[in-house]
């Protein structure tokens, strides 16, 4: 994790964080995933069973206008949410079970800014999401 957690950050930039945002950024601060608001209500709730699924909508949304949170699509719909200030990883997707893996390819990470160079710029950020299936591995033929 780095420096300040999320409810400093929201303070500092002078939101009102009432008791139940509060209970949203701990959830959010604690998940070393990539959950939906649904989950992030569910675990929410096991704090707070008066936080209603509105509530933390609201809370999201503010936190991604603020930057505070980045928002994730990964194709099926459901937007998923991540602390901005996490170090920097892409996302590998594995369309069988829905399950993101977190990597960093320093390769990729070189060819991107050599593509940018190229086209004139100095790379500030990417974004990547790999889409795939596992592999066969011998011992797990299900041919
Ligand atoms: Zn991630």
């Amino acid at each position: 994790m780095t420096g300040r957690n999320i409810i400093e950050r929201c303070e500092s930039i002078g939101l009102r964080m009432t008791g139940q945002r509060r209970v949203i950024a701990r959830v959010l601060d604690a998940a070393q995933d990539h959950p939906d608001v649904e989950e992030l209500y569910r675990r929410a709730s096991d704090i707070d069973a008066h936080i209603s699924l509105a509530t933390v909508y609201r809370t999201v949304k503010l936190l991604e206008e603020a930057s505070i949170l980045d928002k994730l699509e990964f194709g099926d719909g459901r937007a998923r949410y991540e602390d901005a200030e996490r170090e920097h990883h892409d996302h590998l997707i594995d369309i069988t079970t829905g399950q993101v893996i977190e990597f960093v390819d320093e390769d990729i990470e070189a060819l991107q800014r050599r593509v940018a160079e190229k086209l004139g710029y100095d790379l500030r950020g990417h974004r990547l999401e790999l889409f795939g299936v596992p592999l066969k591995t011998p011992g797990k033929d299900t041919t």
